[in-house]
């Protein structure tokens, strides 16, 4: 199968999984090189993830210096010493999971860009090893970031402990969509429409649960 393909096949299945509502893909590239990134871009694909800093600026440069705009996601967990990179080169950073590192986001985001998008990272299945803040803490974070002025909250993003069992996809992600509900009618007057949940592995239940926003890598640009 050719990344073309590939992201014919996952549209369909968004399509099919989701009954009208529009959720959008987000291709994960880390690791692969910017010729897969290309051929994906060739085929319609405008957002990309990407999970280290490093890795994800060399490629918006490559991008920006042939002209061709793309939206860029930081999705990876992000270190202080870091951050400056981030808000200077992507569109997006998924992975907020304390107030000071938003800080920084929000005094390093260049005045002439627009605010840099941002989700707060819910560690959903309360894994040790896992980034993430605790659901209970998500109302003051959110709170505390919305007076930011760089910084545009959108909504919530997490990472489930990976597993094939459905019931317990369905459980995990519909306590995200619970959350989600509750951070949309604390701050009716900010705009917040994004639930970024939803894997090459479960993809199927995060949509049938109210993701707005998938992330898939595997099924696009194959094994890693
Ligand atoms: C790697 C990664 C993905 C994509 O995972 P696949 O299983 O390859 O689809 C999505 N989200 C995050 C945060 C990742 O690190």
């Amino acid at each position: 199968m050719t990344i073309q393909q590939n992201l014919l096949r996952i549209r369909q299945e968004i399509y099919d999984y989701s009954s009208g509502k529009n959720v959008h893909l987000l291709a994960v590239s880390k690791f692969k090189p910017v010729t897969d990134i290309e051929a994906a871009y060739e085929a319609g694909q405008k957002a990309f993830g990407e999970n280290y800093v490093q890795e994800g600026v060399e490629k918006i440069q490559y991008f920006r210096d042939k002209g061709i705009k793309l939206e860029w996601h930081f999705i990876g967990p992000l270190q202080s010493n870091k951050s400056r990179l981030v808000a200077e080169n992507f569109d997006w950073c998924q992975t907020i999971d304390r107030l000071r590192i938003a800080q920084r986001l929000s005094e390093q985001r260049p005045l002439n860009k627009t605010p840099l998008n941002v989700l707060i990272q819910i560690n959903i299945s309360d894994e040790a090893s896992k980034s993430g803040i605790k659901p209970q803490d998500m109302l003051s974070l959110a709170q505390d970031i919305v007076q930011l002025p760089n910084l545009r909250l959108r909504g919530l993003m997490a990472i489930p402990a990976a597993t094939e069992n459905v019931d317990i996809q369905w459980t995990t992600f519909k306590a995200m969509e619970k959350l989600f509900l509750e951070l949309k009618a604390h701050f009716p007057q900010q705009n917040i429409d994004t639930l970024s949940m939803g894997m090459s592995g479960d993809m199927k239940a995060a949509i049938e649960c109210g993701s707005t926003m998938v992330r898939i890598g595997t099924a696009i640009f194959g094994a890693r």
